[in-house]
């Protein structure tokens, strides 16, 4: 089964690397960090060069749900309690800010990535996920989040969602299809002037003098400036992958929905996740297809129990709707970081690495690479980045650990048959 992403016309002429060339800032992967960051640094002026092992947005850009989410997945104040007031705070109030800031970008440049500005939907599974979410509503809404509480009711009105107690509406929040947003934020860049190599996987970087250069097997970079933005999805390299647990997330989309099935599923179109521990998600397309997600990776597990697991998810949920056929299947990896907190690294001076966005990159990436431009161009210190620099830690057993999350993931899609 295919990416249903993948689908949309793709109207971005990059080439292949084949020669020697000099550009001021390298950036290594074409997903939202490094082409936010190349869209950013280019309208400062600099020079810059993208490269791509494969093609732009064939990471987890490419492959997500399409939730436009504010924050972290932790707790606004957990992120003040692990980086300290004043770095939890600023970091906060950048994520928190993020959908506002992606979705006037794709408005102001009419970016063609099936925008919903509609709000976005964190459904509370249980009586007991009700006090968390109420949690999470305050604790943003200090931040300036426009989040609303609905009670059983609202929450079933809205989104024609059984077996829901209550959910968070961010009102800032939207989706988009995340790979139209890739390939829109690379046609950007490159309007700005910037270089896109597709294909051009970089083997090795060495320092030669003062520069960097980044081989790749037909051609070479020379830079002053790198930054490694492959997160789950780095090739060759092997800079980052004890900093991450691998986690992947599997999305099943059926074929477009009738009027009248529309009516009894997201009426709204509103993109929807759930507080439950192996975490469901639902949202529909702009054909009106619905798209279920979970954790866990069908390339690996096949397709038939994550179709059986959501055949039995829609009745429950959605049940008037009747039996779907899937038409697409896929998942992606998500890059979990110890604290799920995104992380810089200054491997040394001027070559600066991004990882562990766990699940939250969409406007995420776009920010951080705002703010990256904003540090490589020298117009805020280390001190003054939102993120943590230099602080990630490695994860040991980062193999097993996905191994088990992943096996814990398909027990508890077998025991959803039986209890909810
Ligand atoms: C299934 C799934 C669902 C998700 N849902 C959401 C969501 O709803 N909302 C949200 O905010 N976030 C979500 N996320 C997280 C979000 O998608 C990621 O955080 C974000 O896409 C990371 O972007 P990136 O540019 O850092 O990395 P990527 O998009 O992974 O890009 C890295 C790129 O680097 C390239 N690369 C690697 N090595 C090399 C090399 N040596 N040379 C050249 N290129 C190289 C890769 O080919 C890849 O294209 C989800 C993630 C997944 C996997």
């Amino acid at each position: 089964m295919e990416n249903l992403w993948q689908q949309c016309q793709k109207t971005l002429s990059c080439e292949q690397l084949e020669n020697n060339i000099d550009t001021d800032v390298a950036i290594v992967g074409a997903g939202f960090t490094g082409l936010s960051t190349a869209l950013h640094l280019a309208k400062l002026g600099v020079n810059v060069t993208v490269v791509e092992a494969q093609e732009v947005g064939y990471g987890a850009s490419g492959r997500n749900v399409g939730l436009t989410n504010a924050g972290l997945w932790i707790m606004p104040s957990e992120t003040e309690r692990l980086l300290g007031s004043q770095q939890g705070r600023e970091l906060n109030q950048l994520l928190i800010d993020a959908p506002k800031y992606v979705h006037q970008l794709i408005q102001e440049q009419q970016l063609d990535c099936d925008l919903m500005t509609n709000g976005t939907l964190h459904l509370a599974h249980s009586k007991s996920a009700l006090s968390y979410l109420k949690d999470r509503q305050a604790q943003l809404t200090e931040y300036g989040a426009q989040i609303e509480y609905l009670d059983q009711q609202q929450t079933f009105a809205k989104s024609q969602a059984e077996g829901y107690h209550g959910a968070l509406m961010d009102l800032n929040a939207g989706t988009v299809q995340p790979l139209k947003y890739c390939l829109a934020l690379a046609r950007l860049a490159q309007q700005q002037g910037v270089k896109i190599y597709q294909k051009s996987g970089i083997t090795q970087i060495e320092k030669k003098a003062d520069k960097f250069v980044l081989n790749s097997a037909k051609g070479q970079i020379k830079a002053n400036k790198v930054v490694l933005a492959t997160n789950a999805y780095e090739q060759y390299l092997n800079n980052n992958n004890k900093l991450f647990t691998p986690l992947y997330f599997c999305q099943l989309a059926s074929e477009p929905l009738s009027k009248e099935q529309r009516e009894h599923c997201l009426p709204d179109n509103n993109g929807c996740w759930d507080s439950g521990a192996v975490m469901r998600s639902f949202r529909t397309d702009s054909a009106g297809r619905l798209i279920v997600g979970t954790v866990g990776n069908i390339h690996t597990n096949g397709a038939k129990a994550f179709k059986q697991w959501s055949e039995h998810v829609v009745k429950n949920t959605f049940p008037k709707i009747g039996k779907l056929e899937y038409s697409y299947g896929w998942s992606g990896c998500i890059a979990k970081s110890h604290n799920n907190i995104p992380q810089v690294l200054e491997l040394e001076k001027n070559i600066v690495q991004v990882v562990g966005y766990s699940g939250r990159g969409i406007a995420g990436g776009t920010v951080v690479g705002r703010e990256l431009a904003n540090y490589l161009n020298g117009n805020i210190s280390q001190a003054q980045l939102a993120l943590p620099v230099n602080k990630a830690k490695n994860i040991s057993f980062n193999q097993v650990r996905a191994a088990v999350y992943e096996i814990g993931c398909q027990l508890s899609h077998i025991s959803d048959h039986l209890i909810r």
